[in-house]
């Protein structure tokens, strides 16, 4: 086999299958998917949630993880904020023409501990080659499904006024190290992804508590666009308090250098929750004995005013409206 990957490769031929056979199983091999049938088969009861991503991120290795371990950690997760439990994932890969077998045997060994640790199953996938610059590098679709336990039922629509505002830690740090990876751009203080599958930590919250009420990933548009989000869904008012928010300080810096304002970058390893006020420190509290969530704080609370709107409270007691993320920040983030 040559070092990099030909467009026979994507063929469908002879060296699709030594591709798969001899690149992909040996990473990712589990009674369902070896059947290699056009479908993969299993047994469901009950109610399911379903989800899709493509991950596009450039460039594909960052500090803190890579392509691959995005495409497992972020469908886990938007599996997760449904209140399910991840259970089985398909695994697409379109790559461009020339592209590094080494560097795809990285990828693949990313899949595979981040679809271990999360617990979940790769039972069905794909993979196409296009001409040399028609990709770049190599694009990831990953879709999931999970089972949703007995009476869980956790929507964006849910927020009431009075419910406390969870955030899991600190915000901004998947941005930063994307970009200034891309950029060359080297900070005192280095910044990493926190790209983490939270379906372990969701578990725990919900073993905790059967008062949540919202859970979301705040990935592109990050923090502020999440609770907006939810005070649009829910027609609530959410007020945050703006020293509340956990920032790393190397994300701090690079923002204020930057000039982005850390509550609009993208995360993958952070989730919010909105929960009732008398559950709200047990949850916390949980959330703090598992790793994604040792820094997790109560930043705000639901209001019924400023329907559809969010509050900033800064130190000195003045506030503000803020928006969604309005145009694109930082593409080719996720
Ligand atoms: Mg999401």
């Amino acid at each position: 086999m040559s070092d990099a990957i030909l467009l026979a490769h994507g063929s469908g031929g002879r060296l699709s299958h030594e591709l798969v056979k001899a690149k992909l199983l040996p990473f990712l091999a589990n009674p369902m998917l070896n059947r290699l049938d056009d479908s993969a088969i299993f047994e469901a009861n009950g109610r399911l949630s379903f989800t899709t991503d493509s991950y596009v991120v450039n460039p594909i290795f960052f500090p803190g993880g890579d392509i691959g371990k995005l495409a497992v950690c972020g469908t886990v997760n938007d599996l997760s904020m449904s209140g399910s439990k991840p259970a089985y994932l398909s695994l697409s890969l379109i790559i461009e023409e020339g592209f590094s077998l080494g560097e795809l045997d990285l990828i693949l060994q990313s899949v595979k501990a981040s679809a271990e640790e999360a617990e979940v199953v790769i039972i069905t996938g794909d993979t196409k080659v296009v001409n040399r610059g028609q990709a770049d590098k190599l694009f990831i679709n990953t879709s999931g499904i999970g089972i949703i336990p007995d009476g869980v039922d956790i929507s964006g629509a849910n927020a009431r006024a009075g419910d406390k505002v969870i955030l899991s830690g600190t915000v901004g740090d998947h941005g930063i190290a994307v970009m200034s990876q891309r950029e060359g751009l080297k900070f005192s203080v280095p910044v990493e992804s926190d790209c983490a599958p939270l379906n372990k930590l969701v578990a725990q919250m919900l073993e905790a508590s059967t008062k949540i009420h919202s859970l979301r990933d705040p990935t592109r548009g990050g923090l502020a666009t999440t609770l907006n989000e939810f005070a649009q869904q829910s027609n609530v008012g959410i007020i945050v308090e703006e020293d509340r928010i956990p920032i790393a300080e190397g994300v701090r810096a690079a923002c204020e250098l930057l000039g982005f304002d850390p509550i609009y970058v993208a995360n993958e390893g952070k989730l919010v929750a909105i929960v009732e006020p008398d559950d709200a420190d047990r949850i916390l509290a949980t959330m703090k004995e598992n790793p994604y969530g040792r820094n997790a704080a109560i930043i705000g609370r639901i209001t019924n005013d400023y329907a559809g709107k969010l509050i900033m409270k800064t130190k000195l007691g003045s506030s503000r409206i803020v928006d969604m993320l309005t145009g694109e920040l930082l593409p080719r983030i996720c």
